[in-house]
């Protein structure tokens, strides 16, 4: 947006010559390679190899040394929103995206820019984005470069050079789907899914022909209200599926289960493994009467890696209610179980509880909360259905929970260590107040939950700020999978902390939402090393080593859901450019520090509204909270409590009615928003601006009290 980083101008520089040096033969990875990246120390696949271990075994840089690691090279990007990708290192190119999709090649040991790539992404696709405009890497394969983008193309470039060879729209543009998942390519088909369940999108998972962008399979997550698909789904959704559907919103809505995140392969079983979101609308009695497990939403599929027929599921949730999706990372690995090997995959979901399965059939081997828990006691073995406490399904009364919607547990990568047998869970807490919307009315577009935005919203106490604040946690929780039980914990003072990586040097990494980048003993969870990046941190590190010496790349840049939506709970700081940190031991570049710029204060002096400030409290926490935070005490999506927009309507209406900001993401609300509407949110705000007490007082406890 505002920076053009030297690293890149003196790239151009540089010339081409080297870069077609080092490009020779790029991006040539095969199905092969990526599996023998399991257990080797190449990284060149979203989790590193097939099996998304995150561990690699290579050790230069380890316990004994940690302590001399420093900055290699650095390169600053053209983008202030959050940065969530892994990098893929192939054949001494270093290959990451940024937020808006856009894609980089770095010589790997120079950090010399090779090429980049800029989808164009129309800036209005920032509001089809629940969780900020990121992408989380790409897929190399064969020669291409492969980058899902925000407005839901699926876009394959030249890896010598990064001109487009083909594209194809995975969804509808126009309806609000967007991706930001990395792809992942098996047996000559690129893998990948969408987002957007939250406004009523309904999930698959496509496989694409790697050389031509043809459409091989598709998988659809949940029944076609309309009838079959012509997909390789129809049959296991009309005879599993359907059924589980009673009467409801869903029809109308769409039903969820969008393909986020979480993918997986196993070359010998030759299946593949993808997670689904929750159903939409959130609250189940809204979506299908309360009734039906709603297949398959909140699962773990398994089919076969050719055809995309269905092998088997885990419901994590049956008939799921408060966000808790199962597209959170998959780790694969085999585990010795009561004394016997055994293939396993693990999930840490949103819900809270720690999964293993046994990834040949499906059935579930053990669950253990990893965090605290409300909403279930324990995960019946037998029948592997959670033991639902009685009040978890809320009604018309607020239910303080947890998980919150952002998760025990989100996409933040988990890693699992075969020298430690442990996994290392980036998990946080952070209760929601869940209550059922009594009016809940389809908005085309919009967020479609069926659960009241402003039960998060109302004015408390100093004891139930207290109480809150108490139960806002994140840790970095060394766990033991074949015992569930935690070996240690490292308290963080924030929720919302990034990936994690383990190393055969004995250490695991992770930055944090305070914005060090960490390094632990991986036996013990002594701090050995701490780097301070001057920014948030929620992307996962990822090493790789090129003539003998060992490299850490990270991707620095906070936002992500938990930035957007909670910004009040995390380090007040505005947005910075993203940058790529790379480490070596003895490493003496210096990035230089932020520029922070402070806005002025808001002078309010003769601001007049005519707005009703309590009706404004009410239609702003209903509608602009998930990106501004609850009462506008969001400081990173612009603080609208500062926002000079708020000093006149015509201004205020120019963004929110106009949309003349719209290519930030910030689209005209006049479909969601009558005209009085608009000054009352602008009141409220102005009443904000001016430290009022919350205006809603009344309102908050006639909703607290079920009166509708
Ligand atoms: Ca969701």
């Amino acid at each position: 947006m505002r920076i053009i980083k030297l690293a890149l101008a003196m790239a151009l520089v540089a010339g081409l010559a080297a870069c077609q040096k080092t490009t020779a033969g790029a991006g040539n990875v095969d199905g092969a390679r990526i599996a023998a990246a399991d257990t080797n120390g190449e990284w060149v696949s979203y989790g590193k190899g097939y099996s998304e271990q995150r561990f690699s075994p290579l050790d230069k840089v380890n316990a004994t040394n940690v302590g001399q690691l420093g900055l290699a090279w650095y390169a600053q990007f053209d983008t202030d929103r959050g940065q969530e990708a892994t990098p893929l290192e192939v054949d001494g190119v270093l290959y990451t995206t940024t937020a808006w999709s856009k894609v980089f090649a770095f010589d790997a040991v120079t950090g010399k820019l090779l090429w980049s790539y800029d989808p164009k992404v129309d800036g209005k696709k920032g509001f089809d984005a629940c969780c900020d405009v990121v992408n989380r890497g790409v897929a190399v394969w064969k020669g291409k470069v492969y980058v899902g983008t925000m407005d839901a193309r699926l876009v394959a470039l030249d890896a010598k050079d990064g001109h487009v060879v083909w594209q194809t729209q995975v969804a509808d543009a126009a309806k609000p789907y967007t991706i930001t998942q990395a792809p992942r390519v098996v047996k000559d088909k690129v893998l990948i899914g969408e987002s957007g369940a939250e406004y009523g999108g309904r999930g698959y998972l496509s496989a694409y022909d790697a050389a031509s962008g043809k459409l091989v399979w598709r998988f659809y997550t949940v029944p076609n209200p309309n009838g079959a698909d012509g997909a390789v789904s129809d049959k296991v959704l009309k005879d599993k599926a359907l059924a589980t559907w009673p009467e409801g919103s869903w029809k109308m809505v769409g039903g969820g289960g969008t393909v986020w995140d979480a993918i997986a392969y196993d070359p010998a079983l030759d299946l593949i493994y993808f997670g689904t979101d929750n159903g939409t609308p959130w609250n189940q009695q809204v979506r299908s009467g309360g009734k039906g497990d709603n297949l398959f939403i909140s699962s773990i599929i398994a089919v076969k890696a050719d055809t995309g027929e269905y092998v088997w599921h885990y419901q994590v949730n049956p008939g799921e209610s408060w966000d808790y999706s199962a597209v959170q990372p998959f780790i694969l690995a085999d585990l010795t179980i009561a004394g016997k090997p055994t293939k396993v995959l693990m999930q840490a979901p949103k819900n809270g509880f720690f999964y293993v399965l046994d990834r040949t059939n499906g059935k579930l081997l053990s669950a253990k909360a990893f965090v605290p828990v409300t909403w279930a006691s324990s995960i019946d073995i037998a029948t592997g259905r959670p033991v639902e406490n009685p009040s978890a399904r809320y009604k018309s009364d607020i239910d303080l929970q947890m998980p919150a919607p952002l998760g025990a547990h989100n996409w933040h990568p988990m890693s699992f260590s075969p020298k430690t047998g442990l996994v290392y869970i980036p998990a946080q807490s952070m209760p929601f107040a869940y209550q059922a919307d009594p009016k809940f009315i389809y908005k085309p577009g919009g967020w479609n939950l069926g659960v009241s935005m402003l039960a998060n919203a109302g004015p408390m106490t100093p004891e139930q700020t207290k109480a809150l604040a108490a139960n806002i946690k994140g840790w970095l929780i060394a766990w033991d999978p074949v015992n569930q039980k935690p070996v240690w914990t490292v308290n963080r003072p924030y929720f919302w902390n990034a990936g994690v990586l383990s190393t055969g040097g004995n250490l695991v990494f992770q930055g944090a939402a305070e914005g060090q980048f960490y390094a632990y003993d991986a036996a013990n969870g002594k701090q050995l090393w701490a780097y301070a990046t001057g920014n948030g941190v929620i992307a996962a590190p990822m090493t790789y080593e090129i003539k003998g010496e060992q490299y850490v790349a990270l991707m620095v840049g906070s936002g992500g859901g938990g930035q957007v939506s909670a910004p009040s709970l995390l380090p007040a700081r505005p947005r910075l450019p993203g940058r790529l940190l790379v480490f070596k031991l003895g490493g003496a570049a210096k990035a230089p520090p932020f520029k922070i710029v402070e806005p002025p204060p808001l002078n309010l002096t003769g601001v007049k509204t005519t707005g009703d400030k309590t009706h404004g409290y009410v239609v702003f926490n209903d509608n602009c909270q998930v990106c501004h935070g609850a009462n506008a005490t969001g400081s990173w999506l612009p603080d609208l409590k500062r926002s000079i927009l708020i000093t006149t309507p015509d201004d205020f209406n120019s963004v929110v009615i106009q949309g003349v900001r719209a290519h930030n993401g910030m689209v005209s609300f006049s479909k969601f928003l009558k005209p009085q509407d608009v000054e009352d949110v602008r009141a409220f705000l102005i009443s904000q601006a001016k430290g009022e007490p919350l205006p809603g007082a009344a309102v908050a406890a006639k909703a607290a009290s079920g009166a509708k």
